[in-house]
């Protein structure tokens, strides 16, 4: 158990009007913030007003990229509570991302244990107009000031919560993805299977590309052969091909989503069959979309939860799918998992746990 201290902010912000939220604009009153050194582990941890932090220009994070994070929310029911969605598993995550960045692990307790105590503090900042959320970033960051590569031998590791709008403010609709053959974003023995930074700095220049050209994400592909599919931005992504899904599995390259993961467990649930161990050439959805089993495609992830896709493009050739309609299955997951997560259907799963 974390012994945290609490300091309040003695001048509340004016809370942000809940129908213009956006996304990551608007940050809440406090942030939880515990320190690592060498040879005395995690401590200090504490909530603190939010607040601007000061680092040497040497700290080793802004020069080695020595940095981890997660993404979840809290989500206010229509009673009036507050509810995470399976806190312990981006806990878990954290931890494989700190141990491939030799950053000191948290214990899986503390992790949720913190988020717990900053989502109470703050409270009041979960919105609960329909669809709206309070997003959690907890995230660590090496700040030793020394400019030789090796581990950082102090870090800091904060949570900070922003109030965001409905992902889907005009309801859910496809996005046209294009599937990227230059640029890859991971390939096996890097760090493609953990949430850091560095990941998403390697990926800008496949973005920009993709929405020059019209396209609002990157489907990537495998970084060896550029041949199988694997994920798309900041999303797993779902194949349903002849009545067959299918994603790719999780082998160092693709980041374990926690959506993926719940997603796999209601649809096995449900009785399709699901694959997510086969690897899935892109050559193959293309064919699948010509003589038409390509019957949906969607991406997973906190942010959007599920994201149905109306088109690929790949090498010139565009692929339509399901007619640029949401297909059945996607639309059933995301009714269900948003229904878990505001607290609309009874949660059978026991995925979520109220913070009082
Ligand atoms: C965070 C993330 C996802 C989605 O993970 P969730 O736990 O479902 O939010 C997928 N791909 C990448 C690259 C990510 O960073």
């Amino acid at each position: 158990m974390l012994d945290i201290k609490v300091t309040r902010t003695q001048t509340p912000k004016a809370k942000p009007d809940q129908t213009k939220l956006g996304f990551g604009t608007y940050y809440t009153d406090h942030m939880f913030v515990m320190d690592y050194t060498e040879g005395q582990g995690w401590h200090s941890p504490r909530i603190e007003p939010y607040h601007p932090i000061s680092l040497d220009p040497a700290a080793m994070v802004f020069h080695y990229a020595q940095e981890s994070f997660e993404g979840m929310k809290a989500y206010r029911t229509a009673d009036g509570r507050v509810l995470l969605f399976r806190p312990e598993k981006n806990a878990a995550r954290l931890q494989s991302t700190h141990k491939r960045l030799c950053i000191p692990e948290i214990p899986v307790e503390d992790f949720v244990q913190a988020v717990r105590a900053l989502v109470h503090e703050d409270k009041d900042w979960v919105p609960s107009e329909p669809d709206t959320s309070l997003y959690l970033r907890p995230f660590t960051i090496a700040t030793e000031a020394h400019l030789g590569v090796k581990p950082s031998n102090t870090y800091q590791f904060i949570i900070i919560a922003s109030p965001s709008g409905a992902y889907y403010e005009e309801g859910m609709s496809p996005v046209k993805i294009y599937v990227e053959d230059e640029y890859v974003r991971a390939t096996p023995g890097g760090t493609g299977f953990i949430k850091c930074g560095g990941n998403y700095a390697a990926s800008l220049a496949g973005q920009v590309k993709a929405h020059e050209l019209g396209y609002s994400q990157v489907l990537w592909l495998d970084g060896v052969e550029r041949k199988y599919v694997e994920e798309v931005g900041s999303m797993n992504c779902f194949f349903k091909i002849d009545g067959v899904i299918r994603t790719a599995p999780c082998v160092g390259t693709v980041l374990p989503g926690i959506t993926r993961m719940s997603c796999i467990e209601l649809l096995r649930k449900w009785g399709y069959e699901v694959d997510c161990e086969t690897r899935l050439p892109i050559a193959d959805v293309m064919a699948a979309a010509k003589n038409g089993t390509l019957e949906e495609v969607f991406g997973t992830g906190t942010a959007a939860v599920i994201s149905p896709v109306g088109e690929l493009r790949y090498e010139g050739e565009i692929a339509t799918v399901n007619g640029f309609q949401t297909g059945p299955v996607t639309q059933r997951l995301y009714d269900t998992l948003t229904g878990i997560q505001w607290g609309k259907i009874p949660d059978e799963m026991g995925w979520t746990q109220e913070v009082e």
